[in-house]
Order: structure tokens, then C-alpha cells, then sequence
């Protein structure tokens, strides 16, 4: 007999394009850390859905803002003001000590528009001539999936079929600040990175390299945009990433659990020399800073800080990658992490293990192959962490 697992992934399969590869559980309730199969098989949540769900699942002060907007206004388009527009801007500018914010919906296009103010930018303030801007971007970057996004990159899998792309881009390696002094030309606009770089594999570049990247851009007049959708609002147990060298970008690029994991938000935040390049008609978003999404997204800012989750993540990411290293097993190469933000490298490919974790009750998920992300909700309690880690010590010790 077919279950109600089976049935839907069947019919998934049959009409959905095939660009994702999901491990075979469906998912249709969650709370907190946990989420559950229709059947009632009950997983704890070690993905947070690309470090979207920071907060929680269905946290319930972030689910009850957005029953609260949902019955004042859900959309006005940016035709018109909208009520807490102004509030969710305050508090992104709070946190980020930036001038300015502006919003768009999913990550991918919160980093076109970062491009697009950088190449302005570059046209308008630093005097670089029409169309030679420059942007410097590293190997093994993600920024999303869209033409920009995909120009940037240096994955294959990620271009094959898809050219001609952006012009003007430049690659240099992750963490190498000689190749990044290089690269940089009088019309460089920008230098796009992420701190510590997420879907190639947890790979955090060594001690100095941010504060190395800042001085090197001050001094050559080149915008730093630190791509935070993944790493920021608390995950690596910082608010941002770049805190863990002290540095501040002129541009911060959010996404993710910039929403709570329940409603999509993205923003670009930076100073007014920079955002001021964009005047009515030069960019936008039907969708962007909707009110739901603002209403939402004030909501989770909250529980970020109310809950210090950064704290919490800095605390239990230490203790998890400590107890990740004591697992002795011939095909784990390395065990890396800044908070819970946690890479598991393997010489072998990844999926049979995110597999059998998935049998123990954990839901995780292989990047690039051969690392396993262990990234759960930042609200995990520390008992139920050592109960994900004996799950994961058990799957270690029989394959
Ligand atoms: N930038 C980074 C660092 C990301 O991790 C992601 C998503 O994984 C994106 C950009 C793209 O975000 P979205 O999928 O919301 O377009």
C-alpha cells in the first residue's frame, strides 16, 4: 500500500521540474526545532531551510504579527506608504548602524540590487567611465540564482547552458587577499563576498582576511559587500559574520531568517552615499517591503534579540563542534563551524550519511558532495542537541 509520503512525492516528481534533488520525506508540520511527516515520523530540523528559520519554526510571536497584518493590509505596492515600513527599516538600520535599507523579497534579488548600486556607484560617486565597472567576486561563491547571481559564480553546474553572462566580473580565490590586491583595477566597483561561504561548505577563510579585505578596499576606494543572507542574524553566533573580525561593509546584503522562515523579505543596507544613487524609476519591486513582509520581519528581528540567539548559537555551536570532533571515523576529514553554523567534511559523498541521519530522526542535508551542514534552529535547547548528537555518534559507528 502506497502512503500519503509516497503519493505526493510521486505526483511532485511527475509535474515539477527536476532542478532540486530532495531527500524522500515530505514535510507538512513543524514547530520549533521539529517537523513532522504526514505519516507522524518526527525529525528534528538540522537545515533550517538555508538558515531561514533562525527563530524556530512557526515561531508564535512572528506567526501572530503576521495574523495581525494579515487582517489590517497585506499589500499597497511602493505606490503608496504603508505602515510599517518605516519601523522595519528603523530596525535593520539599528542593527546594522547603516543609513539606509532597501527591501526586496528573496536573497537573489537583494544581490542584483546590491550590483546594480555598486556599478551606479561606481558611474556616479567614484567617476569610473560609462560601462567599465568591475566587480571582484570569489571562487566558490553562492549569491543565487539569477543571471547576476550566476555571472558572479564558478560553479559549472551553476552556468552550463545558461551565458552569455554579465560582463565586468572578475574572480578571485576565497580568503586570498594578495589575488584580491590583483584583481583590483581603477574601475573596480565592488568586492561581493561572504564572510564565511555557506553552500561551498562551511569554508571560513583565516583569522585577519576581513579585516585585511576592509583595509585593502578603504584604501583603493571599492565598495565591500558582504553577502550576510546565510551567515547573518545570529547564525554563526554573531549578529553578522563580518563581527567576527569587527568589519563593517558598506553594504550588508539579508535574506533568510530576515523573515522568520515564515514570510520572504531581502534587503540591501548601506550609507546614504550609497543608496542615495537610486532615484523613482531606477529600481523596484512590486512585492518588495510588502507589509506582511515588514510586519513579519520587525517580529523576527525581535525574537533574534529578545532570545539572544547569537549568544545561544556562539554557545552551543562551540559545544557541538566539540563533540563532533570526537567522532573518530575513517571518512571524516575535517569538522569546522562558528556557531551553528557547522561543517562535517567527508572523503566520500555525503548523501548516504544525510540518508541514515534522516533514518535516526535528523534532517540534513549534503552540500557540495562531501560536507554535511549541520545547521539547526537557534532556539535548540542544549538536551535536545545532545540527543541529535548521539543520533549522529550512532550513524558514525555503523556505517
Ligand atoms: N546568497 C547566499 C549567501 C545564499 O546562501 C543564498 C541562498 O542560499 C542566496 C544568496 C540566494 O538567496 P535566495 O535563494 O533567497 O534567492
Amino acid at each position: 500500500m502506497t502512503t500519503t509520503s509516497e503519493r505526493i512525492i510521486e505526483q511532485t516528481n511527475l509535474y515539477g521540474a527536476k532542478n532540486y534533488h530532495p531527500l524522500p520525506v515530505v514535510i507538512s508540520k513543524a514547530e520549533g526545532i521539529w517537523v513532522y511527516d504526514p505519516e507522524g515520523n518526527r525529525y528534528l530540523d538540522m537545515l533550517s531551510a538555508y538558515s531561514s528559520v533562525n527563530q524556530g519554526h512557526r515561531h508564535p510571536k512572528i506567526i501572530q504579527a503576521l495574523k495581525d497584518q494579515a487582517d489590517l493590509v497585506t499589500l499597497t505596492s511602493r505606490a503608496f506608504y504603508s505602515e510599517n515600513m518605516g519601523e522595519f527599516y528603523k530596525r535593520v538600520a539599528d542593527i546594522t548602524g547603516k543609513d539606509m535599507i532597501l527591501p526586496m523579497n528573496t536573497g537573489a534579488e537583494a544581490v542584483e540590487t546590491a550590483l546594480k548600486a555598486a556599478r551606479r556607484w561606481a558611474y556616479d560617486v567614484k567617476g569610473v567611465e560609462d560601462d567599465q565597472a568591475e566587480i571582484i567576486a570569489c571562487i566558490g561563491n553562492f549569491h543565487g540564482r539569477t543571471m547576476g547571481a550566476i555571472s558572479l559564480s564558478s560553479e559549472a553546474d551553476y552556468k552550463r547552458g545558461f551565458g552569455p553572462f554579465l560582463p565586468g566580473i572578475k574572480l578571485v580565490p576565497f580568503g586570498d587577499i594578495e589575488a584580491l590586491k590583483k584583481a583590483i583595477t581603477k574601475n573596480t566597483a565592488a568586492f561581493i563576498f561572504e564572510p564565511i561561504q555557506g553552500e561551498a561548505g562551511i569554508n571560513i577563510p583565516k583569522d585577519g582576511y576581513l579585516r585585511e579585505v576592509e583595509a585593502l578596499c578603504k584604501e583603493e576606494n571599492v565598495l565591500v559587500i558582504a553577502d550576510e543572507i546565510q551567515t547573518g542574524l545570529g547564525r554563526t553566533g554573531k549578529m553578522f559574520a563580518c563581527d567576527w573580525e569587527g568589519l563593517t561593509p558598506d553594504m550588508y546584503i539579508l535574506g533568510k531568517a530576515l523573515g522568520g522562515g515564515v514570510f520572504p523579505i531581502s534587503c540591501v543596507v548601506a550609507d546614504h552615499s550609497i543608496l542615495n544613487v537610486f532615484e523613482p524609476g531606477s529600481h523596484g519591486s512590486t512585492f518588495g517591503g510588502n507589509p506582511l513582509a515588514c510586519a513579519v520581519s520587525v517580529a523576527a528581528l525581535d525574537v533574534i534579540k529578545e532570545e539572544r540567539l547569537a549568544e545561544r548559537s556562539m554557545e552551543l555551536g562551540e559545544y557541538f563542534v566539540a563533540r563532533l570532533k570526537e567522532i573518530n571515523h575513517p571518512h571524516i576529514k575535517t569538522v569546522r563551524g562558528r556557531g551553528l553554523f557547522i561543517g562535517v567534511e567527508l572523503n566520500v559523498p555525503a548523501r548516504v550519511y544525510c540518508e541514515a541521519l534522516k533514518k535516526q530522526g535528523l534532517l540534513c542535508k549534503e552540500t557540495h558532495d562531501t560536507v554535511i551542514r549541520f545547521a539547526p534552529p537557534l532556539i535548540i535547547e542544549k538536551e535536545e542537541l545532545d540527543w541529535a548528537i548521539e543520533q549522529i555518534f550512532a550513524v558514525f559507528n555503523e556505517q
